[in-house]
């Protein structure tokens, strides 16, 4: 199985699984204050520092999460219900743990355009900003897409919600070791962040949030993570996300894996197929196209059977293979974006594996789709 879905899980890193067999090992409670339960503690302590260093924060800002999903409900839920009249500010593509929020009733949420290339439309949200009176904003808008890898304008967002007395969060799940992010340059107030994205494990997130940033607690408890997130923390899980995020050499890796992926865009070029975001700022592994007709759900089994693990739809659970709202909004039509298939390539991947991939693909298409490939030999 040659695995191209690092977007929907990054195998595990093998640094990160070693430092969980450590980790298990030291299972004590980290609340102990026997010395087996302080040498739990070093080592979630040693883990929040390493992870907040990567984003640019202050190691006693992050709070430990069961992951992305988690910490974009805390974000939301908590912020919301400390505000004075807020409006929730969201855009389509954002991934269901925020869109299913936003659209849920619960709150006053206002959608914003997303431009043709499939970015938040500054203009729009400027103007929404401008329309509110006694209100408070509350932005989220992702750092950088599940589909598409399309990479958001956060900074200039902020600054916009910002000069508008308002608040910003910003589910990085995506963008987190794949990219330079950096908490005082996006100027963001929450930001999300997920270990199995990075190939650490799965079941463990952060929630980073700038200090004095309004938050009501949703899960009481024991008062851990200084009452922001009660529960005995995941010893395993956070050691194995730290010890992912130490693995990553950001000098090189993403432009490791970008050349993977534009091998494989390369393999395309001559094809009639539509890649999304081919121009925009993307992350470097991801790579979202279509061929019109070549349905997203039949694709992924003939690439299962060809031996290729990759992805339609936003596909981030089960068996669910939905259209994709994100792609809908930017203007893309119904019928290609029932034909769109992501494929994500991460730290493991070779150019090998782009081209074989590509081969397959065609092969796959070909066969589906005869009479599109006639003058493609
Ligand atoms: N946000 C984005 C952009 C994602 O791609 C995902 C992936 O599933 C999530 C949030 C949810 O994170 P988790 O699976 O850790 O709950």
């Amino acid at each position: 199985m040659i695995y191209c879905d690092y977007n929907a899980t990054a195998p595990l890193r093998p640094e990160a699984r070693e430092v969980m067999l450590l980790a298990m090992e030291a299972q004590a409670n980290p609340s102990s204050v026997h010395g087996a339960g302080r040498s739990a503690r070093r080592i979630i302590e040693r883990s929040r520092q390493t992870l907040s260093s990567v984003i640019g924060a202050r190691s006693e800002d992050l709070y430990f999460t069961s992951g992305g999903t988690e910490a974009n409900a805390l974000a939301l839920h908590g912020a919301l219900a400390k505000l004075d009249n807020p409006v929730l500010l969201y855009c389509d593509f954002e991934h269901p743990a925020v869109r299913d929020i936003a659209v849920s009733g619960r709150y006053t949420a206002r959608k914003i355009k997303i431009t043709p290339e499939g970015r938040i439309d500054l203009s729009d949200l400027e103007r929404v900003l401008g329309d509110m009176d006694g209100e408070t904003p509350f932005l989220t808008l992702m750092l950088a897409n599940n589909e598409t890898g399309i990479i958001q304008p956060v900074e200039d967002a902020a600054r916009l919600v910002r000069n508008h007395g308002g608040l910003v969060h910003t589910d990085a799940v995506q963008a987190v070791g794949k990219i330079p992010v950096n908490v005082g340059l996006l100027s963001v107030d929450y930001l999300t962040m997920s270990a199995h994205k990075i190939g650490g494990p799965q079941g463990i997130g952060a929630l980073w949030m700038r200090a004095g940033a309004p938050l009501l607690p949703q899960q009481i408890g024991g008062g851990q993570e200084k009452s922001i997130r009660s529960g005995t923390e995941n010893l395993v899980g956070i050691a194995g996300f730290s010890a992912a995020m130490e693995a990553i050499d950001m000098a090189s890796e993403p432009r490791k894996i970008g050349s993977v992926r534009n091998r494989f865009e390369m393999g395309l070029a001559a094809l009639p197929v539509t890649i999304f975001g081919r121009d925009q700022d993307r992350l470097p592994g991801t790579s979202c196209f279509a061929l019109e007709g070549f349905k997203g759900e039949t694709q992924v089994m003939a690439m299962d059977l060809a031996g290729f693990a990759v992805s339609s739809g936003s596909a981030c659970s089960s068996g669910k293979v939905k259209k994709s709202v994100g792609l809908v909004a930017m203007g893309v039509d119904d019928n290609l974006a029932n034909s769109a298939l992501r494929v994500s390539f991460g730290y493991d991947s070779t150019e090998e594996d782009a081209s074989a991939l590509v081969e397959n693909w065609l092969r796959a298409a070909k066969r589906a789709h005869p009479e599109k490939f006639k003058e493609y030999a």
